[in-house]
């Protein structure tokens, strides 16, 4: 039986040290970390989300603030929001909630927040610089993803891992931290070539596609560490992940569950990438 990798509690451990930094921060430079959201629109979901990170920053000593712009907000009313938040001396992240509104060009967000301040990792220059080896920001449920292999004991050197989806969001930055840590990564997507045969040469899977239970425990190499990043409903209205948790869980040697793996790290590393971020900043 595969052992469970404990996200709650290995978010809450992040999330303390986090704190531990947040007060060193504060006592060298006088003020606390700045994480400040931009909000566009009334979407519940994107509502819920920014209150329970403006929750978790403040636990965690980080000062934060939501800025809330209307849905039918203009591009450029909303970029120069984030350029007003660029140039504060006391923010060190910036976040802008997904989705925007249709008028509002992704692209353009990422692109116009400071690098220094890319608490998501999305920027260009995050992502070049993920993919150079070079130390930097790096986007949330990735970084989730890797402490929660570490904290498990998993050695990713010499390993052969498969990452099954391959979004700028979460498969291509997993792929990237994968191959610097030394793993052999195959980043596979719906075109992949017979996908349960990759699946079972791999001692690392990572399942980050959204389609409820689509991997099973038959598509498991015996003792394979399973990451499950996968947020889906089943039949029955239930949260689950990419995985068939059951099945994968008798043959795995260790496996995150959904709820309760993944999901929790994300908030978690956003709170570190800030306090990085501003430790950054002041050139420390
Ligand atoms: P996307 O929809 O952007 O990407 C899905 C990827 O899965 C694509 O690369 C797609 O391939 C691939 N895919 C789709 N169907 C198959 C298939 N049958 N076989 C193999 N690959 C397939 O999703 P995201 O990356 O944004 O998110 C993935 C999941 O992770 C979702 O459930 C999301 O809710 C969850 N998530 C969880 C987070 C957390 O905090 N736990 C944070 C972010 C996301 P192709 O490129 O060829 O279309």
């Amino acid at each position: 039986m595969a052992v469970r990798i404990d996200g709650k509690a290995i978010a809450a451990k992040v999330r303390d040290e986090v704190a531990l930094e947040a007060l060193r921060f504060e006592k060298e430079f006088g003020r606390k970390p700045g994480l400040h959201v931009i909000l566009v629109g009334d979407d519940p979901a994107s509502a819920v989300y920014v209150r329970n990170k403006e929750k978790a920053a403040d636990k965690a000593h980080i000062a934060g603030e939501i800025h809330r712009l209307p849905a039918n907000s203009a591009e450029d009313v909303v970029l120069a929001k984030i350029q007003e938040l660029n140039e504060r001396e006391d923010i060190d992240g910036i976040l802008v909630q997904f989705p925007v509104p249709d008028q509002v060009s992704q692209n353009r967000v990422l692109e116009t927040i400071h690098p220094d301040k890319d608490v998501d990792g999305l920027h260009a220059q995050s992502v070049g610089r993920l993919w150079s080896g070079l130390p930097g920001l790096v986007s949330c449920t990735p970084a989730g993803c890797m402490r929660l292999l570490e904290e498990a004991g998993v050695v990713c050197e010499g390993k052969r891992a498969i990452v099954i989806g391959r979004s700028n969001l979460v498969g291509k930055p997993i792929a990237a931290l994968l191959l610097k840590k030394n793993a052999t990564v195959t980043l596979a997507h719906s075109r992949t070539d017979d996908l349960p045969a990759r699946c079972r040469e791999a001692d690392i899977v990572i399942a980050a596609v959204g389609k409820a239970k689509m991997v099973p425990g038959s598509w498991i190499k015996p003792g394979a560490a399973v990451i499950d990043v996968g947020i889906n409903r089943d039949e029955e209205g239930k949260l689950c992940g990419d995985v068939d948790f059951a099945s994968v869980e008798a043959v795995a040697g260790c496996v995150t569950p959904v709820p309760g793996g993944v999901g929790p790290m994300t908030i978690a590393m956003l709170l570190k990438n800030t306090v990085q971020a501003a430790f950054a900043r002041q050139g420390k």
